[in-house]
């Protein structure tokens, strides 16, 4: 059977804008094409089924031989870490990787198949083009779990080993490459109109953003009302977007680590995972980067650098969105955020939008202030509330999470709270709370040690067992002993 990948239904929707927004190029030819990675669990988005479609499929589509279709590195300027700020860079664009393909899904929105480490590109600057494989199976695990925890993220679609020895500052070297396949809603970052601002190109500007609202923003629409009026609803959207991805990166406990603004999507979804980290204890202080010495993109600091970002990007784009326009979203930010952040980390409790405002308020503050104080395990303190949890609760505060070492805080407070949550439910809301629980509280965490133990038995025995196994997990549903019997 021919390969069924090819015969997607591609659309060139970028390269539809003009040839100011991208450099075509080819892939580099690799020595070796081994599938070490396929995510079955994309493919239905896609039409296909997992049974159909073969290892040697995702090697000839996406091992990246040549001639298949035109390949586009995408151009892109961004702010990027320097010390305690933020420095502009105009030398940036895809120096790795490039836009392999846009493909319709079966949900009826546009894809991006986007490839990282497939070679030099111009805007490799002194790089060799490359992503280890190291950083390819840690792209694949981030994905996996955000996604388990109910993040907006990118996945990864398959992970091919390339056969090269790379030099890297920050792995044992030389190691071991990859060219990995990312599926995401678009490749278009806040630095695309940067770029565009810096290179003074209203027209560009307009254009591009015209195809964000019609691709990424279906419910607006430019052929109705004031053009100037859909800009300002479209500015406040994304605000909106933001604030709920940063939200769910503090909710889900992960420190993205490089949120320069070239790896901020305008479709406010989460992507290109490098150097993150997710939290073992709650700690606003917590760096994934080795490079952040001073904490600029600290796991605390998330937040108001989302914001800082779209106040980035509000300026780039003040040729076609007068700053007065914008400003009353941006303005709106911190309280979407915070209200984002209560509602998810309530929903990680257990809670629907069911609580008396002000309990909800001291609950999640409460919860904040104890995880800080006793420093316990944070994915762990979520996973055996789901666990644990019984309707008993209700009865006594003291029965709450009884069992449970959760060392030094405030927990008696945090109790009586929770129990006073419990008491404000309807008999059926109560049933609920086991099932909510579950949906949210993944049983498996992707802390550094566990993805430690999967790359030390790669490297150290090329025993992919480990790394598929716990792929397996982050994939499985959630689990709770009340709904699956003790
Ligand atoms: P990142 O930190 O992965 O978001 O990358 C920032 C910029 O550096 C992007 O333009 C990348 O394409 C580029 N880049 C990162 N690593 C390499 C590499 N090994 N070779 C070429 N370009 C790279
Ligand atoms: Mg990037």
């Amino acid at each position: 059977m021919a390969n069924l990948f090819l015969s997607l239904p591609f659309e060139p929707a970028l390269e539809s804008l003009g040839a100011e927004f991208y450099d075509p190029v080819e892939a580099a030819s690799f020595p070796l094409h081994q599938l070490r990675f396929r995510n079955d669990a994309l493919l239905p988005i896609l039409g296909l089924d997992p049974q159909t479609v073969k290892d040697e499929d995702f090697v000839e589509c996406f091992g990246l031989f040549e001639g298949v279709r035109p390949f586009l590195a995408l151009r892109y300027h961004g702010r990027q870490i320097g010390g305690y700020s933020q420095i502009y860079n105009p030398d940036l664009g895809d120096g790795r990787g490039f836009l392999y393909g846009q493909v319709r899904g079966t949900d009826g929105y546009l894809y991006d198949f986007g490839t990282k480490g497939s070679g030099q590109t111009p805007y490799s600057r002194r790089g060799d083009g490359r992503l280890t494989l190291k950083g390819g199976v840690r792209e694949v695990l981030a994905a996996e779990a955000l996604q388990g925890l109910g993040v907006t993220t990118s996945r990864c679609l398959s992970l091919v080993e390339t056969g090269e020895d790379l030099w890297r500052g920050d792995e044992p070297s030389p190691t071991r490459s990859a060219v990995m396949v990312r599926f995401s809603r678009s490749h278009i970052r806040f630095g695309t109109f940067e770029r565009l601002a810096y290179l003074g190109r209203p027209d560009l500007i307009t254009a591009l953003l015209d195809h964000v609202i019609e691709l990424y923003y279906p419910d607006l629409d430019l052929s109705q009302g004031e053009r100037r009026e859909v800009y300002q609803q479209w500015y406040r959207q994304l605000v909106g977007r933001v604030a709920r991805l940063a939200a769910q990166w503090m909710t889900a406990g992960f420190c993205h680590g490089v949120l320069n603004t070239d790896n901020m999507s305008i479709t406010g979804e989460s992507f290109d995972y490098g150097p993150y980290g997710f939290i073992p204890a709650y700690n606003p202080r917590f760096v994934a980067a080795y490079f952040d010495s001073e904490g600029l993109y600290s796991f605390g600091n998330q937040p108001a650098i989302c914001r800082l970002n779209l106040e980035h990007l509000q300026r780039a784009l003040t040729s076609v969105i007068p700053l007065e326009d914008s400003a009353p979203a941006l303005e709106a930010f911190d309280e979407e955020y915070r209200d984002a952040y209560q509602a998810l980390l309530l929903a990680r409790l257990g809670f629907d939008s069911e609580l008396s405002p002000d309990l909800g308020g001291k609950l999640f503050a409460q919860t904040l202030l104890c995880l800080a104080q006793s420093q316990t395990n944070y994915p762990q303190f979520f996973s055996r509330l789901t666990q644990d949890f019984n309707p008993s609760w209700r009865e006594n505060p003291a029965f709450i999470l009884e069992n449970q070492d959760l060392g030094n805080g405030d927990w008696n407070d945090w109790r009586a709270l929770y129990h006073q949550a419990l008491g404000e439910l309807t008999p059926d809301g109560l049933t609920q709370i086991p099932l909510r629980l579950q949906s949210k509280n993944p049983a498996t965490a992707l802390l550094r040690p566990e993805i430690e133990r999967v790359w030390a038995a790669i490297d150290e025995g090329d025993d992919w067992e480990p790394f598929n196994d716990l792929v397996r997990r982050l994939q499985a549903p959630p689990t709770n002993s009340l709904l699956n019997g003790r």
